[in-house]
C-alpha cells in the first residue's frame, strides 16, 4: 500500500500495533497532521484509537480515546512538540467510548471546544448500547433470548465480562452527561478548510471529515477489520421525547442499509482519496494507508454476507441462533461475543426482510423466499 501523502515521518516509535505511536504526515497542500495511537486500557480487538492534530483556524483535534486514556492522549500531543492547551476543538467522531471517553478531561485541560454532529448532543444522556439493546422487532427479542440463554450456560465467564463492561460503560455515560457540546455539526457543514459528513450506520451520530482532499473516517471505515453496523432500533418514549422531530425517522440512522449507504457516500467521493481511520492505521508493524475504495470493499463484503445467509437458509425454515452458529467461528461466539455475532447477523437480516428475501414467522422461524432482491436495494443506495 503506498500513502497518499507527500511525507510520512514517525516522531515516536510505539508497539507493533501502534500503541503509544506518533506519526506526522504531510499532505500534498503541505498540512501537516499529527496521528496519535492512543491505548485503549481495556483489551480491545480494535487497538488504539487514532487521535489526529493539525491546524485549521487553531488546533484541531479529531477524537480523544477511550475512557482512561486522557494520560495516553496528552503524552502524545507533547511528543507532537504542541501542548494539550494549544488545542483549541475537539471533533468527536461518533460517541462511543473509546472516541470520546477522554473528550471531556480534554476539553477541559485545554479549555477546549467539543464539536459533535447534532443528534449526538440528543443521545449524550444514554448509553448508546442501552439504545440498542432495547429490543424494537420480535427478531431482536428473539437475539435477547438467545444471549440469555447462553448465559445461563456459560454463566462465569459471561458475568465476569458482563459486570466489567456494564462498570466502564457506566463510568463513561456519567462523564459524558457532563459534556457541553459548543457546536452541532450537520451534514455539508464546514469549518475553514474542514468538511462533514453525516455517515450514520456504525453509530446514528458519526461524521466523517474532509480535509485537504482527504477524508477522516471515525469508525465508519477501517482498515483490516469490518466495523459493526447497528440493527434497527425505535426510541423509547423517554428518548423520542427529548430527541427532535426530524430525528423521528430512527431507519434514516440506524440499521445495515443505512451503513451501506454511507458507504456508498465515502466510496463516492472519487477513487484515490485518502482515509484516515480511527483504528488499525498501523497494525502488525506496518501502516495501513487506505483510500475510499475501502468503503467499496466492505461494502462487497456485507453483500456477500447478505447471499451467504440466504444461501445457508436453503428451503427449510431456520433459526437466527442455527445461522449465527454457522456464519461466525465457534470462538467468536464466546461471552459478549456472541451477542456482537447476533446482532451482526440480526442487521443482515432486517434488510432481507424488508427487500422481501425472506420471512420472519410467528414461531421465530426464518424461511428463505427464494429471491435475491437485496442486490437491487444495494444497487439502488
Ligand atoms: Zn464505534
Ligand atoms: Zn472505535
Amino acid at each position: 500500500m503506498t500513502s497518499q501523502f507527500r511525507d510520512v515521518i514517525t516522531v515516536r516509535a510505539g508497539d507493533s500495533d501502534g500503541n503509544r505511536m506518533v506519526v506526522r504526515l504531510e499532505t500534498e497542500q503541505g498540512r501537516r497532521i499529527y496521528a496519535i495511537g492512543v491505548p485503549q486500557d481495556n483489551d480491545s480487538r480494535t487497538g488504539p484509537t487514532w487521535a489526529y492534530l493539525f491546524e485549521n483556524n487553531g488546533m484541531t483535534m479529531i477524537d480523544a480515546g477511550a475512557t482512561g486514556s486522557y494520560r495516553h492522549l496528552a503524552d502524545g500531543v507533547e511528543a507532537t512538540g504542541y501542548q494539550v492547551r494549544d488545542i483549541e476543538r475537539v471533533l468527536i467522531t461518533h460517541g462511543h467510548q473509546d472516541h470520546d471517553g477522554a473528550a471531556g478531561q480534554l476539553a477541559q485541560e485545554a479549555e477546549a471546544e467539543i464539536w459533535a454532529h447534532d443528534i449526538y448532543t440528543h443521545l449524550l444522556q444514554y448509553n448508546p448500547w442501552d439504545i440498542q439493546r432495547n429490543p424494537s422487532s420480535p427478531l431482536q427479542r428473539e437475539m435477547q433470548r438467545v444471549v440469555n440463554a447462553d448465559r445461563v450456560s456459560n454463566s462465569a465467564e459471561a458475568a465476569r465480562q458482563s459486570t466489567g463492561y456494564a462498570d466502564r460503560q457506566r463510568r463513561y455515560v456519567e462523564t459524558r452527561r457532563r459534556f457541553q457540546v459548543s457546536r452541532s455539526v450537520r451534514d455539508d457543514d464546514s469549518s475553514g478548510d474542514l468538511g462533514f459528513m453525516h455517515a450514520p450506520g456504525h453509530s446514528p451520530d458519526e461524521i466523517c471529515v474532509t480535509l485537504d482532499g482527504l477524508v477522516f473516517t471515525g469508525d465508519h471505515v477501517l482498515p483490516e477489520i469490518t466495523p459493526h453496523p447497528t440493527t434497527k432500533a425505535r426510541f423509547s418514549p423517554e428518548i423520542r421525547n427529548k430527541v427532535p422531530l426530524h430525528y423521528h425517522c430512527e431507519d434514516d440512522i440506524y440499521g445495515l442499509e443505512t451503513y451501506l449507504r454511507s458507504l456508498r457516500l465515502i466510496a463516492n467521493l472519487g477513487e484515490g482519496v485518502a482515509v484516515l481511520p480511527a483504528h488499525r492505521f498501523f497494525s502488525k508493524g506496518k501502516f495501513n494507508f487506505e483510500t475510499t475504495e475501502r468503503a467499496e470493499d466492505i461494502l462487497q463484503h456485507h453483500v456477500v454476507r447478505l447471499g451467504r445467509i440466504l444461501h445457508r437458509m436453503g428451503t427449510e425454515p431456520t433459526s437466527l441462533e442455527h445461522i449465527t452458529r454457522g456464519v461466525f467461528a465457534r470462538r467468536k461466539l464466546i461471552g459478549g461475543n456472541l451477542y456482537m455475532a447476533l446482532s451482526e447477523i440480526v442487521a443482515h437480516i432486517e434488510l432481507l426482510e424488508d427487500a422481501g428475501d425472506l420471512e420472519v414467522r410467528e414461531d421465530m422461524s426464518l424461511r428463505s423466499r427464494g429471491s435475491e432482491n437485496f442486490r437491487d436495494v444495494i444497487a439502488k443506495l
